[in-house]
């Protein structure tokens, strides 16, 4: 797999419909249960907003050096990766993570994070409404492009007194393309 490449979030995008968490799951655990996905929505019901927290497989990942396990790298193809036989299920990693990305599986109770299903996404391919693409741009303002529309509307939802007109943007009668 190609090193860095990532899944790119557009929230404006997603209805919220959430087929990538029962296709994940299924991919993964042979079973549609959204609570076994490594991407979950996040839904901001005042606002109908939702935005999928997938893992953005970061340069330097902070899950990577609060894992005293040694059970979470990051792959010479780039993206991270979780050993569940070294994972002792301390969910520092969760607490870590910017992008609320790892999750905890509640049958096999160990972290779980997204591995980009070695390049072939099941999400992505998916995804009606191109919400979720798979992006290969290597270059630092790929990367940043990548992470920048979430990193933003989970700014967003983390303040809870901001203007109206901050939201307006994200709301699907707005969207443009
Ligand atoms: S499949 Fe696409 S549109 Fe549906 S919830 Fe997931 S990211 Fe959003």
């Amino acid at each position: 797999m190609e090193a860095n490449i990532g899944i790119q979030v557009i929230p404006e995008k997603c209805t919220g419909c959430r087929i990538c968490e029962l296709i994940c799951s299924a991919g993964k655990h042979e079973e549609f249960n959204p609570k076994r996905s490594r991407v979950r929505i996040v839904k901001e019901e005042r606002f109908f907003i939702d935005i999928p927290s997938i893992c953005q497989h970061c340069l330097n990942p902070l899950c990577v050096k609060s894992c005293d396990s040694g059970a979470i790298e990051k792959t010479k193809d780039g993206y991270v990766a979780i050993d569940q036989e070294k994972c002792i299920a301390c969910e520092e990693c969760i607490t870590a993570c910017p992008f609320d990305a790892i999750f905890m599986d509640p049958v096999d109770n160990k972290a779980i994070v997204c591995d980009l299903c070695q390049g072939d996404p099941k999400c992505v391919q998916w995804c009606p409404t191109e919400a979720l693409t798979l992006q290969k741009d290597n270059s630092t303002a790929g990367r940043k492009k990548r992470t920048s529309n979430v990193k933003e509307a989970r700014r967003l939802i983390k303040r809870w007194k901001i203007p109206m007109e901050d939201w307006e943007r994200y709301h699907p009668k707005n969207k443009t393309d």
